[in-house]
């Protein structure tokens, strides 16, 4: 079992997505867990009863976007990293190194050695987080692609669902795993053929030849 620890400030947003398919398989087979740690709950209250709990101020030195604290979020991650030692922490930034399916099977499979089996997951909003939190709890820096998101839960998310169907177990068919299905380019299901605005679709023919060995060169082809 592959343990994931969200540190965010809106953990609602995993809902509907942990509810679903295979992920909630996976959760309720004890493939994986998923818990939430919310800085928010670590906010000291203050004194400007309009702010009852401030999570994020002003940049020193200027600039546009709001800080997340540093201490709420240091609360927050001493409390996922509890006594744990088999873990690994990640913070999510556009600057980090790219996520991808190598690093996702590297994970898993540290997993299956019992070598990993908690992952801390900490997501910033905003400008981002106080940049004393990385100095004082170190992790890896991972970003998921050349773009720029709000928050770092969708982030969180892709790395949730893209380790846990490498984990053994998690897909139904282990053959769905296999790199070149992964890089299939074109699918097809029933019915084999359906009309569309008075036209006709067809399914490649080839696949209904029974023929494997033609199919597999198609497939080749169709990447
Ligand atoms: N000012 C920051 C960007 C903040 S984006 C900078 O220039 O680096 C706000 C948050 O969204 C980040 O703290 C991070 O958690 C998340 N985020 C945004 N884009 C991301 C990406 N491509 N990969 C991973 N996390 C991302």
């Amino acid at each position: 079992m592959l343990n994931f620890h969200i540190v965010t400030i809106f953990p609602e947003v995993f809902d509907s997505y942990l509810n679903e398919s295979i992920i909630k398989r996976a959760i309720k087979n004890k493939k994986i867990s998923v818990k939430f740690y919310n800085p928010k709950d670590f906010a000291e209250k203050s004194n400007n009863p309009e702010l009852t709990k401030p999570i994020d101020d002003t940049p020193f030195g200027g600039g546009p976007g709001m800080v997340l604290k540093a201490e709420p979020f240091l609360k927050a991650i001493r409390k996922a990293i509890g006594k744990k030692t088999k873990y690994k922490l990640f913070y999510f930034s556009p600057r980090g190194d790219l996520f991808n399916t190598k690093f996702a099977k590297k994970i898993a499979r540290s997993n299956d050695k019992n070598q990993i089996k908690d992952l801390i997951l900490v997501s910033g909003r905003y400008e981002g987080i106080d940049s004393r939190v990385e100095e004082i709890y170190k992790g890896e820096r991972i970003s998921i692609g050349n773009f720029v998101l709000t928050g770092g839960e969708l982030p969180a998310m892709v790395l949730i669902d893209s380790i846990s169907r490498q984990i053994s177990g998690v897909l139904g068919n282990i053959n769905s795993l296999e790199e070149e299905r992964i890089s299939a380019g074109k699918f097809y299901t029933k019915p084999s053929e359906f009309k569309w605005a008075k036209k006709l679709y067809k399914i490649p023919q080839i696949l209904l030849s029974g023929n494997h060995k033609k199919i597999e060169e198609w497939k080749n082809n169709n990447k």
